[in-house]
């Protein structure tokens, strides 16, 4: 399925491709056709499926046909449950706007800073993202009205459930006009969940996007034990050593990522480091250099690693433990795909141990410890 067959107009279509997005991941095969067609839709997925730009392009495809509302009545709300969100949607509908009229504007409001640049800045806003509480402040300050609202989007739902955000919602439903489309996403269902789709959906295209299944089979994965300063060295003379082409190298925090990929181009290596604080544009054109074997190490930290897809990567490399045994399984299964084999190497310095054996344990396999003469 390309993008070109989901319905989208060509502005966006050739947006997509300055962007280096070449085909549509399956929420939003499923969900970019529906939503034009005014469907409601209950998205079961995660982050890192590609749910934003799921609704956020055909979204953006109706604007361009919509007639520009009064000042400070939007036409599109996208609720979410944290400030982070926030920020993230409204880049992706930055990114997608970019060679649309200046009458389509979109803008992120939320708490935690200062409310009256925010209501100034609401001028002539017609797609609001916002958390709940500071949008529930902004109405009440006459900064914004929600009553020609013809798209309602609940982004993470389950979170903002899970963040006591449930009065605001039922507020917020009550001040919207009762004809309208309704998205909502959320990575799982619960009991007070499914009381907001009776309540909000109106027979819902479901599309439901199971977890990918990694398998393990065809990954070998070694590990060295290794003290933290002496990984830098590590990492380089097995990216030497072994040969090397093309490494995805996964820290736990930006600061790292960036840190990593600065010692490796200084060694050269050459390497770029993908994460959220990187603009769209980079981290795309990273991806895009990896991809194409120009650059021969790319470093990510787990948030992005969820949007990379590439077929058939052969190494994988933890320089950090990730949190969760889950993340770990979801970075070493970025290699063996496709039947191929893949290697994953992960570095365990002393105060990691303890934490590996956990990730061993729930994975239900050993890694094999190998020997490193550093
Ligand atoms: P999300 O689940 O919306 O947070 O998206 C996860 C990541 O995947 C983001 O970095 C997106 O930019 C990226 N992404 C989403 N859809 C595509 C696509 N069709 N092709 C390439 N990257 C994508």
């Amino acid at each position: 399925m390309a993008f070109k067959n989901l319905g989208l107009p060509l502005v966006l279509l050739d947006t997509l491709t300055e962007q280096n997005y070449t085909a549509p991941y399956p929420i939003q095969v499923k969900a970019i056709p529906a939503i034009l067609n005014g469907e409601d839709l209950l998205g079961i997925a995660k982050t890192g499926s590609g749910k934003t730009a799921s609704y956020v392009l055909p979204i953006l495809a109706q604007m361009l046909k919509r007639q520009k509302a009064k000042n400070r009545h939007v036409d599109v709300l996208v609720l979410v449950p944290t400030r982070e969100l926030a920020m993230q949607v409204q880049d992706v509908f930055y990114q997608f706007c970019l060679h649309l009229p200046d009458s389509i504007k979109a803008k992120a409001v939320f708490g935690g800073v200062s409310i009256n640049p925010q209501m100034i800045g609401l001028q002539n806003v017609n797609i609001l993202v916002a958390t709940p509480g500071r949008l529930l402040d902004l109405v009440r300050s006459n900064a914004v009205h929600l009553t020609n609202i013809s798209t309602l989007v609940l982004d993470e739902a389950d979170k903002m459930l899970n963040l006591g955000f449930k009065d605001e919602m039922n507020a917020i439903f009550k001040l919207l006009p009762a004809k309208r489309q309704n998205l909502l996403f959320s990575a799982t269902l619960s009991a007070d969940l499914n009381a907001i789709n009776e309540i909000i959906l109106n027979n819902p295209t479901v599309v439901k996007i199971e977890e990918e299944k990694e398998n393990l089979d065809l990954i070998h994965q070694t590990g060295y034990f290794v003290a933290a300063d002496q990984k830098g060295p590590l990492l380089r003379h097995l990216i030497k050593s072994k040969n090397l082409q093309q490494v995805l190298i996964f820290t736990a925090s930006v600061y790292k990522a960036d840190n990593v990929a600065n010692k490796l181009r200084k060694n050269g290596i050459e390497a770029e480091a993908v994460h959220s604080k990187k603009s769209q544009g980079a981290r795309s054109n990273a991806l895009a250099n990896f991809k194409a074997g120009k650059i021969r190490a790319l470093v990510a930290t787990d948030l992005l690693a969820r949007g990379i897809d590439i077929e058939q990567l052969p190494c994988v490399i933890n320089y950090e433990l990730p949190r969760s045994p889950k993340d770990y399984v979801h970075r070493i299964g970025r290699t063996g795909r496709a039947g191929n084999e893949g290697l994953a190497i992960t570095l365990v310095s002393d105060e990691e141990k303890h934490h590996f054996k956990i990730i061993q344990k729930k994975m239900g396999r050993q890694v094999e410890m190998l020997e490193h003469d550093l």
